[in-house]
């Protein structure tokens, strides 16, 4: 697999294209850390990769060994202060933006995903604790989990309830010193267990004896796996899955017979207090989209230009060679243009939205913290759907590239398709995110959020007016625009139509919204184009415009189309 961290690009994302401007991250900070963050991730974490996917994580008898070298590695990521990157500094954090956080998530999922996920979930931890935690949870456990000291869960899935949490089984029992007992099995749960660190933080969702049925009993419980006291707390790790990818972390069931856990949050609010974390971590595990879809590109790129099979139909290229290198025939460019001209502007939106989280949080205009986070909460599952999806579409590419080769495990490229696919399904399955974007963002505060992601567009598209080399770009944008507004408001309000719509329509929604990147980019591109990095842009944008963005009369057509023939099979014709 090869993998070089897209350095240069993220500086130029983040100055040129989305104009960050942050008191503790000026350029040359910035730079520093990304050069740095790109040393860790090449030659710590992706020398792990393969080794790690082949041995997996092992269990035995209660005890989970992660594979050889992560260990090592976790102490070096810790060691290097990574942990606490994007953490408040009044909780001992480096108070780094947002974007800086996403860059260094989509820099180690390419590198090794795997290894990756201990990180990702304990920064969602962290989010989740130092909202919602009491001041003495804080200060036992935020010092840890932002110095990594401590790494973070999520336990909420269990047997028979995964989407649907209103399901939940786990209990949790007062007891007389405040702390509660929990009792219930949790199931799927990333680095539940494992061997890195000597204790785990572990935010478990369980219903108090009062609740209310339904989401609305769930409460939100810290529970560590080891006490205050250095003794044991009563979790156990059951067994671990063998599945189909990121085989070296350990996905746990996980036993709580009588734990001792401390409410994080008020009772029967867990799933709102959890929430904190799981709109961090969607936005995370989007960006776990992005970044397997860049080593994909990378990789498959490399193979084209060294692979020698046939000769190109426009005359032999190279003469010397027994053929020609298989980068010159149209499929294969179709291919690699398919994974880039998506990459380029979906790193561009990860970076966008998290400015706008950075801005939600600390900007001083109060009407920008609200316009900022109206743009977080509606592009939080676009981010999610539409870069994971992206993200298997490049590793399947990457596969065919690689022709036979590709789904032989030498490549690596096999491993990320397996690795990438279930950043499509947890954190709530794309199908999921798509119904949260129809069902309840669309129409959240009678559609304000819409409308102001809508005013954003039209500001580039004024600023366009009278740049006629703009226009080139902006002009598909404002197609684009407008049919993503006419489908808004003309989808049917019956009970299954917007259920039915809602992935093409987020399909729909996630074109438009790389199609704003490209035109944001081109603009910070066009006067600079006497350099072929900028020229570049200007080539995968018109690719993107030409060949990608057209799926939307597709899609618009599909949608139209409504729920009949969705519905159409009674139950026994299936
Ligand atoms: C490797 C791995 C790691 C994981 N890590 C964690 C973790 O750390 N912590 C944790 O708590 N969980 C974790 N999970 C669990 C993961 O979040 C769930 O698997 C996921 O949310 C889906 O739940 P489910 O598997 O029960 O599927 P189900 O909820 O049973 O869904 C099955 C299918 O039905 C669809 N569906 C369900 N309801 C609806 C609906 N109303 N409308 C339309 N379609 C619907 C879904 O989209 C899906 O396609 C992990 C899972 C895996 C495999």
């Amino acid at each position: 697999m090869i993998y070089t961290a897209p350095v240069r690009d993220m500086m130029f994302n983040l100055f040129d294209v989305i104009g960050m401007d942050h008191p503790n991250a000026p350029q040359e900070t910035v730079e520093a850390v990304l050069t740095e963050a790109a040393r860790f991730c090449e030659t710590v974490a992706l020398p792990l990769n393969a080794s790690g996917d082949a041995e997996g994580a092992r269990f035995d008898a209660g005890k989970v060994t992660t594979p050889k070298g992560f260990k090592d590695a976790y102490k070096a990521y810790v060691d290097g202060g990574w942990p606490s990157l994007g953490c408040a500094e009044a909780d001992g954090g480096q108070g780094l933006p947002e974007p800086l956080q996403f860059a260094l998530v989509e820099m180690l999922t390419s590198a090794n995903m795997a290894f990756g996920l201990c990180p990702l979930l304990t920064t969602g931890a962290y989010h989740a604790l130092s909202a919602h935690g009491s001041a003495d949870l804080k200060s036992r456990y935020l010092p840890k989990l932002v110095d990594g000291t401590w790494p973070g869960t999520m336990c909420l899935t269990e047997a028979h309830c995964g989407t649907d949490l209103g399901l939940m089984k786990t209990k949790a029992a007062p007891q007389a010193d405040g702390s509660h007992k929990l009792t219930g099995t949790k199931i799927f749960i990333t680095y539940g267990e494992h061997d890195l660190t000597e204790n785990i933080v572990h935010l478990v969702l369980a219903k108090l004896p009062d609740a209310p049925p339904g989401v609305k009993g769930i409460s939100l419980f810290l529970s560590p796996k080891i006490l205050p006291d250095g003794t044991r707390n009563a979790i156990s790790c059951g067994s671990i899955e063998h599945k189909h990818g990121i085989n070296g972390s350990p996905t746990c069931v996980m036993n709580f017979d009588g734990a001792t856990g401390w409410l994080v949050g008020e009772p029967h609010k867990g799933l709102a207090c959890m929430f904190t974390m799981m709109n961090n971590a969607r936005l995370q595990v989007g960006i776990q989209g992005l970044g397997i879809a860049e080593t994909a590109y990378q990789t498959a790129t490399a193979y084209a230009k060294s692979r020698l099979q046939m000769r190109a139909v426009d005359g032999v290229k190279k003469p010397e060679l027994a053929a020609d290198p298989i980068i010159v025939h149209p499929d294969v460019r179709r291919m690699l243009m398919n994974m880039r001209a998506t990459t380029e502007a979906a790193r561009v939106l990860a970076l966008w939205v998290g400015n706008h989280l950075e801005m939600s949080k600390h900007h001083e205009d109060p009407a920008q913290r609200q316009r900022s986070d109206d743009l977080v909460q509606l592009l939080t599952p676009v981010v999610k759907a539409c870069l994971t999806d992206h993200g298997t579409a490049s590793a399947n590419d990457a596969i065919q590239v690689h022709g036979g080769h590709g789904f032989i495990k030498t490549t690596g490229v096999e491993q990320l398709a397996r690795d990438g696919r279930i950043a499509q399904i947890y954190e709530g399955t794309n199908g999921i995110q798509a119904l949260d974007l129809i069902g309840r963002k669309r129409n959240l505060h009678n559609g304000r959020l819409l409308q102001t992601y809508f005013a954003e567009i039209d500001m580039l598209l004024s600023r366009a007016d009278g740049n006629s080399a703009l226009q080139e770009f902006t002009k598909p944008l404002a197609q684009a625009l407008a049919t993503l507004k006419h489908v808004t408001e003309t989808l049917g309000s019956a009970p299954l139509e917007a259920p039915s719509a809602a992935v093409d329509y987020t399909r729909l929604f996630s074109l438009v919204s790389l199609c704003h990147m490209w035109g944001l980019i081109t603009e910070a591109a066009l006067p600079k184009t006497n350099d072929s990095f900028y020229a570049t842009k200007l080539k995968l944008a018109r690719y993107f415009m030409l060949k990608v963005l057209p799926e939307i009369a597709t899609l618009q057509q599909r949608i139209a189309a409504g729920t009949a023939p969705v519905m159409a099979l009674a139950e026994d014709e299936f």
